[in-house]
């Protein structure tokens, strides 16, 4: 299959068919073992350790009418999580970016929801030993996904605080990106059974931690608070600190509560896919009084300004 297909040009690399299946795949294409391809072809071994044992960082930047958001920033956080993990890759920081650009130019997409992922592979002799094992680079572009339909974008999520507790940070570091999502996903079933329609779990102390793929912040008389320990330090949620610095609000990570949480004038959660997203009730409480806060709205807003300004987003070559 050539890029023909996909509606891009003659000097983008070649896409190699490969295994095909029948399951429906979302438009886009993919990069791994050297090799672009529709996302229904990119396929990992099952005896890969990223499946078997989730041993694997990730990021996921977005691309906004044509252009990375914070680009530089995700991948920050992609290599220092590759470095503590041990893991390294045949290809340079540049290199990256330009397959990442690859990506989302051959898919088309103007709005992308685009992966990297570092796997650590396996060893030729399936060694237990994972220093043996060659570590695999997969990315893909695929249309741009939210947490928040655009109806609960316009009203508020509704939430519930799940008793599960997010794994210990000294039992998997979730400053590095990771698949150990067991938790998060039981907080969702325990959301779903609630009538809620996603969840925030607990860290270890029994404070507030963080939801399946997002942040969590409140404000109480102006000032923003989100929790700061076993949480994943989102890019959307230092880039709240950023506009929160621009616009005069001050914001700070600590311990925060349930209670806290319940009484807030104001709560939103947070995620590369989305943004910052507005929550109005939290189990059974309506937070403030209801409506999509203002200090929410003023920040959405300055989110979105600055997808199309220079010093925080890169455009993408489509040629
Ligand atoms: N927390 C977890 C566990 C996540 O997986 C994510 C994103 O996927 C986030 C928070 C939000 O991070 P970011 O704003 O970088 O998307």
């Amino acid at each position: 299959m050539r890029i023909a297909t996909f509606g891009s040009h003659e000097d983008l690399p070649e896409v190699k068919s490969r295994h095909r299946d029948s399951r429906d795949y979302p438009h886009g294409i993919a990069f791994m073992d050297g090799q672009y391809l529709p996302m229904s072809e990119a396929k990992v071994s099952v005896l890969d350790w990223g499946f078997l044992h989730s041993d694997a960082t990730y990021d996921t930047v977005h691309v906004w009418e044509g252009r990375f958001f914070r680009l530089n920033l995700h991948l920050d956080r992609f290599f220092r999580g590759m470095e503590r993990l041990r893991m390294k890759l045949p290809h340079s920081r540049e290199e990256i970016e330009g397959i990442l650009a690859n990506c989302v130019a051959l898919s088309g997409h103007k709005s992308a929801y685009v992966e990297m992922i570092c796997t650590r592979g396996g060893s030729p002799t399936f060694s237990r030993d994972p220093r043996e094992a060659e570590n695999r680079f997969i990315a893909f572009a695929v249309p741009y996904g939210s947490v928040a339909n655009s109806d609960q974008l316009k009203r508020g999520l509704h939430v519930a605080v799940s008793e599960t507790v997010r794994i210990p940070p000294n039992s998997v570091d979730p400053t590095i990106k990771n698949y150990h999502w067991l938790d998060l996903i039981n907080g969702l079933f325990d959301a779903y059974d609630f009538g809620a329609e996603t969840a925030l779990i607990m860290d270890t102390s029994g404070n507030i931690a963080e939801g399946p793929g997002f942040n969590v912040f409140t404000v109480k008389g102006g000032q923003l608070k989100t929790p700061a320990f076993g949480v994943l330090p989102g890019i959307t949620r230092q880039t709240v600190f950023d506009l929160c610095k621009e616009s005069g609000l001050t914001a700070a990570a600590a311990d925060l509560t349930r209670d806290e949480l319940l009484q807030a004038d104001e709560v939103f959660i947070t995620s590369t896919a989305g943004g910052i997203m507005p929550v109005t009730r939290i189990d059974h409480t309506v937070i403030g009084n209801g409506d999509v806060g203002s200090v929410t709205s003023q920040l959405t807003n300055l989110y979105w300004q600055k997808h199309s300004d220079p010093a925080w987003s890169t455009a993408v070559n489509y040629r």
